[in-house]
């Protein structure tokens, strides 16, 4: 293979601002400690509250283990991955798959009917058509985008109760880009609390999930401007949820000035046009990953119907304007910073 890395590493999204504790008596607040490290191409970020800190040292290599590990399933770059499997054998044969990718590859197939189609995993092919124009900065001829189209199709991808996987046509591939790494922080996630923390945020560049509080106060979630870099632009309070963004700031070129980003839909090929950004909070970071994907490429006001159907689910949209949507819920958590 020609790529080492997993995914292009990104630069967070979403920025957690903890507040420490100013007021509060000394004896009853809890220590919060961060962990590092890169995998599935971004920063991961494992803050801890917790009295002593070698057990949260140690159960947060046990978190960063476990990213590495579905990262191993689900990378279409790594030769023994179920993806990279799964995409060799496209028109061949039926490919069994871990558990674990199953898993992601139901909750895709869900999540693409929801959206009708705006997520959908089988864009790979198109994905690696934009990759190479990035590269080049030239976006790609709409007859070579032509030509793709038919590849893609979520209701192609057949899944079979042994846990097997096919894609029908030869020529079709599967990319998890925008709904693994929210598998991934919930996996980390639910280790850290069966290891008995409770108060705790796992971010992977932006995917985040929160539980309990930061000493007794709800989690401050940073969101980025998507039009000033390192700018934040509004502070969601949270807590037990997890929260995602998609944006067509963080792998985009510009050519004869128009934007073209990763975000692409499936109907054109072509990247989504209807936002700069989108945040989705829900109770997994799985379901909050690929909402944000499936909200962008929807645009703002089909994008915000779907998360005003389904429970749990919130939503704060930036427009191609610049303008803002936020799910009525969410106004009394949110605060803009000027
Ligand atoms: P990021 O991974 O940058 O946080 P997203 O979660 O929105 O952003 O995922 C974008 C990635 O998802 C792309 O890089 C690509 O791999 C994949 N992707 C792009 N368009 C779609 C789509 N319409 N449906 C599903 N996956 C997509
Ligand atoms: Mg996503």
């Amino acid at each position: 293979m020609k790529k080492k890395g997993v995914y292009p590493i990104s630069i967070c999204v979403i920025f957690c601002i903890i507040f420490l504790p100013t007021f509060s008596s000394p004896s009853l607040s809890t220590n919060v400690y961060k962990y590092h490290q890169v995998a599935m191409g971004t920063f991961i970020e494992i803050t801890l509250l917790s009295d002593d800190e070698e057990p949260a040292r140690k159960a947060s290599l046990q978190a960063f283990q476990e990213i590495k590990w579905i990262e191993q399933l689900m990378s279409p770059w790594i030769e023994r991955s179920d993806v990279f499997r799964v995409n060799r054998s496209a028109g061949q044969q039926w490919v069994k798959v871990s558990p674990e990718t199953l898993e992601v590859i139901k909750r895709a197939q869900k999540i693409s009917t929801l959206s009708d189609g705006a997520f959908d995993m089988t864009i790979a092919p198109l994905v690696d058509l934009w990759r190479k124009a990035r590269e080049k900065g030239i976006p790609p001829s709409s007859e070579e985008v032509r030509r793709l189209l038919p590849l893609v199709n979520f209701r192609d991808l057949l899944v079979h109760s042994e846990g097997k996987v096919l894609l029908k046509r030869k020529g079709m591939a599967i990319d998890l880009g925008g709904i693994a790494k929210g598998y991934a922080v919930d996996r980390a996630f639910e280790m850290l609390m069966s290891l008995s923390f409770k108060n705790l945020i796992v971010n992977a560049g932006g995917d985040l999930r929160t539980g309990g509080t930061n000493n007794h106060k709800p989690w401050s979630i940073g969101i980025q401007h998507p039009r000033s870099n390192e700018k934040i632009m509004a502070k969601i309070s949270v807590s037990d949820s997890a929260v995602a963004t998609s944006g067509d700031y963080e792998k985009f070129f510009i050519h004869q000035g128009k934007r073209y980003h990763h975000i692409l839909n499936p109907k054109t090929g072509f990247p989504a046009n209807g936002c700069q950004s989108v945040t989705i909070l829900a109770q997994s970071s799985m379901m909050a990953d690929a909402l944000a994907t499936a909200v962008f490429v929807l645009g703002p006001e089909k994008g915000n119907t779907l998360c005003q159907k389904l429970e749990d689910v919130e939503c704060f949209i930036v427009d191609q304007a610049g303008k803002t949507l936020l799910s009525p819920n969410l106004k009394a958590r949110v605060a803009f910073i000027p």
